[in-house]
């Protein structure tokens, strides 16, 4: 984890097509799939990226209630990392709603989360902060991130 998270940081000579602000399920989502035509920075607050992931709760909506995979994409090469792992994946389970929960252990997510991400070149900022964003005429021009490294 170290290397490619702290790899970036301090480094003035590195561009980025797009920024991501936050490493939860939306964030880690958005940075995995903007890698495949982008260079990506992701920033974190905290010590590691998964969000909510890595309470361990099951992920609702991506399972119908037919019992029906009806999400794909970035969550498909997340299921297959975990699936690698032993016990990583759970599968979807039914509960008293007919609501499908995917459920995945939260260290194989973890673990799944920061393989991705590194195997997609993402660079990842952690115990950083986006604070300010600068915009003018619509578009983002200005950033500003504190972190623990100035
Ligand atoms: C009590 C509760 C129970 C839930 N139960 C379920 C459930 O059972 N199943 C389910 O599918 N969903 C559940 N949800 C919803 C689920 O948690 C969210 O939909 C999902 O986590 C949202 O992902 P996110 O990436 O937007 O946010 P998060 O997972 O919260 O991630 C946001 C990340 O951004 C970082 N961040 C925030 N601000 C900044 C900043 N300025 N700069 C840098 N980083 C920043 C945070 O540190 C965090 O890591 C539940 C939510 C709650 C509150």
């Amino acid at each position: 984890m170290k290397d490619f998270a702290s790899g970036c940081a301090g480094r003035k000579d590195l561009v980025y097509d797009v920024i991501v602000a936050g490493g939860g399920a939306a964030g880690v989502g958005a940075a995995l799939a903007a890698s495949r035509r982008s260079r990506v920075l992701l920033v974190e607050t905290e010590s590691t990226v998964g969000g909510d992931l890595l309470t361990g709760m099951p992920i609702y909506g991506a399972w119908n209630s037919l019992g029906e995979q009806c999400v794909g994409g970035v969550l498909n090469d997340l299921v297959a990392e975990c699936r690698q792992q032993p016990d990583g994946f759970i599968g979807p389970v039914c509960d008293w709603r007919t609501v499908y929960g995917l459920c995945l252990s939260p260290a194989a997510l973890h673990l799944a989360i920061l393989r991705l991400l590194h195997a997609c070149g993402v660079h990842v900022m952690l115990k950083s902060t986006l604070t300010r964003v600068g915009a003018k005429d619509g578009h983002v021009v200005e950033l500003e991130v504190a972190s623990q490294d100035g």
